[in-house]
């Protein structure tokens, strides 16, 4: 925006691309949060945004010629579908004579300015970030806004535009993101969107949360964590400007350890799209080769239990019933989730990332499939594939007087704290008092914790790396 301002009028664009992104168009919750972002961007430069739909590739060449444009601007994205993408886009306005201008809001590091002394990309997470990014030159300092936006006006008929072009409100509305059927409710009471919103976010971040965050931040029912995510994937914030926040925030008040932890926080972001641009088959392909082997069984009605937060296990189900209200899932609670999916039910990490991209309001093509990889054991430097959360250990400990289950599993809230992590163990008498009929008012465990741990450790032992496919 500062360098297009600069060059002279402009015309703020906005295209939804469903064409180019297969098979990762925006899923449900993310087109939700989209329409409102879009509004407020729309209402912060004036109602001047044009909104266009289809192909990019075709629209915005059309669009510039129509217009006469001299050049086009806009911030990278790393998804490999849209490098590949932009850099045929670059191709058709230079050869029709315009002049593309490109520039990183939403990374850090640049993926291609951080290597290994040999020159090759670094595969784990520490020595990419304390190495890498960290002795790389500093993010630097976020731009003020521009104080005066000088708009192109528009030609009155805009049926001489390209596709169905439309400007402000209209333009948003026509892109039909919201959902036919009411499921967002309890998403309008979760989340302010846009701008000044992800502004209020962070400063509520850095005033209560971020002087206990390296601790506060496992506990689900607690504040801790400073719910930017879906802010930064939609530009709404930059890293940057989270970076240069907490950085201030903590040199007045001292916060080291929190701030480190923080920060690093930020650099898993930056290593999962640093994995996704060195391996762009990073969502759908195991980048330890060895894990396709691996067992994994096709079950519909398990896979249908854990998306509806019906597994038998109180902390799995409270975290996707949040997912599901609200969009959003503590990074905890994520972790125990995918975990079980993957190792208790032995189904395929890919299914579980579904899921997620569809109903995570934050859902993210980088930190998605680097995070999924991450848990299933799969990806670089991934969790060992022993290392198997348990779900029940993980509830005792990170949400003991069980604020989080009784908030997002309602029918067990009358239970004692000593049960609620282990509901149907509790004697006839307690379950009676408490309301509850074991499997008709919440499941009975789909499966054997110790059992299904057992089986995945012992495939997974069984795993070897195919020859000539061991992770480079
Ligand atoms: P905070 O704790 O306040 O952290 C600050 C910021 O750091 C976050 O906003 C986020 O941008 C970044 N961050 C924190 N943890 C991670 C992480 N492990 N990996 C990458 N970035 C991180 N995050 C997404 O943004 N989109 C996703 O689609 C996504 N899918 C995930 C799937 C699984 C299975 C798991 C285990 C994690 C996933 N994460 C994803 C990472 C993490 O859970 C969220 O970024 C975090 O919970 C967002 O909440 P927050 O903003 O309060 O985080």
């Amino acid at each position: 925006m500062h360098a297009a301002v600069n060059s002279g009028r402009i015309i703020p664009v906005y295209i939804l691309d469903d064409i180019n992104s297969r098979p990762w168009q925006i899923g449900a919750a993310s087109r939700w949060w989209l329409h409102h972002s879009l509004q407020a961007l729309n209402r912060s430069l004036n109602d001047q945004l044009l909104v266009l739909q289809g192909d990019a590739l075709t629209l915005l060449p059309e669009l510039a010629a129509t217009l006469k444009a001299k050049a086009v601007y806009w911030n990278r994205c790393y998804e490999p579908w849209r490098i590949q993408r932009d850099r045929l886009l670059k191709e058709r306005l230079t050869q029709q004579g315009v002049a593309c201008h490109s520039s990183n809001a939403s990374l850090l590091w640049e993926p291609w300015h951080i290597a290994k002394q040999d020159g090759t990309p670094y595969q784990v997470f520490t020595a990419y970030y304390r190495r890498g990014c960290l002795q790389a030159p500093p993010p630097g300092q976020p731009l003020v806004a521009p104080a005066q936006l000088p708009f192109y006006s528009l030609p009155a008929d805009t049926n001489a535009l390209p596709g169905s072009a439309l400007q402000g409100s209209p333009g948003i509305d026509a892109l039909r993101l919201l959902p036919s059927i009411p499921w967002d409710t309890e998403m309008r009471q979760t989340w302010q969107i846009g701008e000044q919103a992800a502004q209020a976010s962070l400063n509520e971040f850095l005033c209560n949360g971020l002087d206990s965050y390296r601790l506060g931040r496992n506990f689900p029912a607690q504040a801790r964590v400073s719910r930017l995510s879906p802010y930064l994937h939609f530009g709404e914030i930059s890293p940057r400007q989270v970076w240069h926040a907490a950085l201030g925030e903590s040199s007045i008040r001292g916060l080291e350890q929190d701030l480190d932890c923080f920060l690093s926080e930020l650099g898993w972001r930056e290593f999962s799209y640093y994995l996704l641009y060195h391996k762009p088959d990073l969502p759908s392909v195991n980048i330890q080769r060895k894990f396709n082997h691996f067992p994994w069984r096709d079950h519909s009605p398990d896979l249908q239990a854990w998306q509806q937060g019906q597994t038998g296990f109180p902390l799995v189900d409270a975290g996707m019933r949040e997912l599901w209200q609200t969009g959003y899932m503590h990074n905890r609670v994520r972790m125990v989730a995918a975990s079980f999916l993957v190792k208790n039910l032995h189904l395929p990490w890919q299914q579980g990332a579904r899921w997620f991209w569809d109903c995570l309001v934050d859902a993210d093509l980088a930190s998605n499939s680097a995070s999924w990889q991450w848990v299933a054991g799969c990806g670089a430097d991934a969790a060992p594939y022993f290392r198997i959360f348990n779900p029940l250990t993980q509830s005792e400990k990170f949400d003991s007087t069980g604020s989080y289950i009784r908030r997002f599993v309602p029918e067990l809230a009358a239970l004692p704290d000593n049960y609620l992590h282990k509901p149907l163990q509790a004697p006839a008498a307690v379950l009676h008092q408490a309301g509850i009929r074991p499997g008709q008012d919440y499941p009975y465990p789909i499966v054997d914790l110790q059992q299904s741990r057992a089986q995945a450790l012992t495939a997974f032992r069984k795993l070897r790396e195919p020859a000539g496919q061991a992770l480079t």
